[in-house]
């Protein structure tokens, strides 16, 4: 990282923020971008073209937003911060940008309009949620920062640390893929995680019905609510060997007692779903655990 590439967009940042009089604020995940080395190819990832609607949450002062209504037919952004907001209002005012659509609000409780495609530093605090939340949208690819930590548990392989409640979760709905990693440094203030960029492509649901065809049924949503809360009882306990896990988390799938729930899951003769109670968590793939879902009925 050269010290010109940080200095540009920096010094353009601080002086917007400081003629502003302007803290950020932590709580908001408020740590803007300042690094035009990794700005660029942001952008550049998004592979835009003048068709493409872009949605983006958390602007800030706009570091992504100017250059994405550059590349992209419109961008619509939703930034919560009022003061923020008015900001980056101003300064699309100012540059004549006539194609983002600002939206001041909390992401998390707005419908989005029309978007074809994600480009986002997001905040951090609302990463779960927000991910899950872009997944009920239909849209051809999104370019998302997040914590690093984060952004492996997302794409975390069956069997490693980073295998997780998370992972499985997204399995049948999209792929991830990690695409490069941005240090502290590159922010103001400097947060005191490292970050990466990550690329999610909806799977098609085609490819689900595919996915699923075994079993001669697509993941509708209820199974997949089903899918949701085995993931969640597994994971409360991702080193024990499933049937504790699903013993101790009980709660979760059904509404059996201890003992109900051992007699039950004892009494199962299938050898598949057998084998699959004796492995431990962090082993099971998605397609078993939903394989669990769909055949253990309480
Ligand atoms: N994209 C900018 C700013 C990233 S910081 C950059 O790269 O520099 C994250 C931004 O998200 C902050 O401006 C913060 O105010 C905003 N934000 C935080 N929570 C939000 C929410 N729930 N909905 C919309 N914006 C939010």
């Amino acid at each position: 990282m050269s010290v010109s590439n940080i200095d540009s967009l920096a010094k353009q940042t601080k002086s917007i923020l400081n003629k502003n009089n302007i803290k950020l604020n932590k709580n908001l995940g408020q740590n803007y971008l300042i690094d035009k080395n990794k700005r660029d190819q942001i952008i550049k990832f998004g592979n835009l073209t003048k068709d493409d609607v872009v949605l983006e949450i958390g602007p800030g002062i706009g570091t992504l937003t100017t250059e994405l209504s550059a590349k992209a037919k419109k961008v619509i952004a939703i930034e919560q911060d009022p003061i923020i907001f008015k900001i980056l209002e101003e300064r699309l005012e100012k540059e004549k940008i006539d194609n983002v659509e600002l939206i001041n609000n909390d992401a998390l409780n707005v419908d989005f309009p029309k978007f074809n495609k994600i480009v986002s530093n997001l905040p951090y605090q609302i990463s779960s949620p927000i991910t899950f939340k872009f997944l009920e949208y239909d849209f051809d690819s999104a370019i998302l920062m997040y914590q690093k930590e984060f952004a492996n548990r997302m794409d975390g392989k069956v069997g490693t640390k980073d295998y997780s409640r998370l992972s499985a979760m997204l399995y049948f709905k999209c792929d991830v893929e990690i695409l490069t990693q941005v240090s502290a440094e590159s922010f103001i203030p400097k947060p005191k995680v490292d970050s990466s960029v990550v690329k999610l492509t909806p799977k098609l649901p085609e490819l689900i019905g595919k996915l699923n065809a075994i079993e001669n049924d697509e993941i509708s949503d209820p199974a997949f609510k089903t899918y949701s809360n085995f993931t969640k009882a597994l994971f409360q306990h991702k080193n024990k060997k499933a049937r504790n896990a699903l013993i101790d988390s009980r709660h979760e799938v059904c509404n059996l007692d201890k003992k109900e729930m051992k007699k039950k899951l004892n009494s199962i003769t299938s050898h598949k779903i057998n084998d699959l109670l004796d492995q431990r968590v962090i082993t099971i793939t998605p397609e078993e655990i939903l394989y669990l879902s769909e055949h253990l009925t309480f």
